[in-house]
């Protein structure tokens, strides 16, 4: 089974059980545009690389295509049509004017230098300028992709478009007309819902214990933002290390160490006790945070889980058949198209105020994030409650709703 498998097997049963006919579920499950391209990189030792590079544009119902562009070695067509699927119902469960897209460049770009990383990026946008613009395609960071990488795409797409045009995409440095609170988005949207669904079963949160998986852009903001309100991260781990602290880790130190350390992981982190994923999964703690990669909750994964929330800070962690294994066992989970849309909900917050011109300070962000993310969740949660549906068939159904209406309106 694919990712893309995956994705479509959610898709369906929402759309099933909405009884929204052949020709609405046909529609939502081919994408409009997938361009494949190969771009030709000459390496710094005078060498030329082919990477193949993608964009994939799902769905435009309820306005331009709007999602991330990964850096991965696994990248491929299955997986990025997945992922620019997923982003379609994210970007409509919290109800901001976007479609969903995602691009990909099939490299490990941890074995290039920066100068590498940098023409990669700009012969990638030569490859696909057509097909994005502030009113068409905005892409945003992903896995290892970041807002260096946005400041690049921006400047080499204003060679195309007579000029720099900051909304072409989102996720950008602050001093390049990038919005605050954007770079923490994802990781605080994961931590309150984090936060909601213990609050929802009646679990203190101060004190709640948390296993992570991933420490990049994601997780670090997801346990920072938790640290704050005194839940403690006692097992943390990534592409090189898995680790324990049963006394929870200081997170902005852990941050800090990732920052610094040439592998961009936890790994040689001071005072801790080695672990391993299985460990980590299989934590006795109250939330689980896979904020890695796709795929790694498996069915045999799941039966370990003793966590009594999962929130899905990756995009498609969990396959459908551990899906249905950890509603059985009565695990809360949190889907990704709810969990981790706080960073696209502050990408459009960014392409508002690249339209007007106009900057908002921190707390605006901050406050206008949890405004749209709670009513996301009162909205999922709701129909969840009513219709006794788990919180990833709730949340289908609300997007399913939104993007088939708002197709329909528009005419076929
Ligand atoms: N890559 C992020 C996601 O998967 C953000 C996308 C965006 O901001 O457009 O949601």
């Amino acid at each position: 089974m694919s990712h893309l498998d995956d994705a479509l097997e959610y898709f369906t049963h929402a759309a099933r059980i909405m009884d929204v006919g052949s020709n609405i579920e046909k529609l939502l499950t081919t994408p409009v545009r997938q361009l494949k391209v190969e771009v030709a990189l000459k390496m710094d030792d005078g060498r030329v690389e082919v990477f193949t590079g993608y964009r994939v544009q799902h769905n435009s119902a309820r306005g331009p295509f709007k999602g991330g562009l990964r850096y991965h070695p696994q990248a491929d067509d299955a997986e990025v049509n997945a992922l620019a699927s997923l982003m379609t119902w994210k970007t409509a469960v919290v109800g901001i004017p976007f479609g969903g897209g995602k691009g990909g460049v099939a490299v490990d770009p941890f074995q290039l230098s920066p100068g590498e990383l940098e023409r990669l990026t700009r012969r990638f946008v030569d490859q696909i300028h057509f097909v994005i613009g502030p009113s068409l395609d905005i892409p945003a960071p992903d896995v290892n992709t970041n807002s260096q990488t946005m400041a690049w795409i921006a400047d080499q797409y204003g060679k195309y478009s007579g000029g720099f045009e900051p909304g072409v995409v989102t996720g950008k440095p602050i001093q390049i007309n990038g919005s605050q609170g954007r770079e923490e988005a994802t990781g605080r949207g994961v931590a309150f819902c984090a936060r909601w669904a213990l609050e929802d079963l009646g679990l203190p949160v101060d004190g709640a214990t948390v296993a992570i998986q991933g420490f990049g852009n994601v997780g670090s903001w997801a346990a920072r933002t938790l640290g704050e309100w005194g839940v403690r991260l006692v097992q943390v781990g990534d592409h090189a290390a898995y680790l324990a602290n049963p006394e929870g880790f200081d997170a902005e130190a852990l941050a800090a160490h990732v920052a610094a350390s040439p592998e961009r992981s936890v790994k040689g982190f001071p005072g801790a006790d080695a672990s391993s994923a299985e460990e980590l999964f299989a934590a006795d703690v109250d939330v689980l945070i896979p904020a890695a990669l796709g795929g790694v909750i498996t069915e045999q994964v799941a039966r370990s889980v003793r966590a009594k929330v999962m929130v899905e800070g990756a995009n498609g962690p969990t396959v459908p058949a551990a899906h249905r294994l950890l509603v059985d066992k009565g695990v809360t989970v949190i889907p990704d198209i709810l969990a981790n849309a706080g960073g696209v909900t502050v990408s459009y917050f960014e392409w508002v105020q690249n339209t007007q011109r106009y900057y908002w300070e921190k707390e605006e962000v901050n406050q206008r994030l949890e405004r749209i993310l709670r009513k996301a969740w009162d909205r999922v949660m709701g129909l969840g409650s009513k219709h006794k549906l788990d919180p990833r068939t709730a949340a289908f159904i609300l997007a399913i709703r939104e993007v088939g209406t708002a197709a329909s309106l528009r005419g076929i």
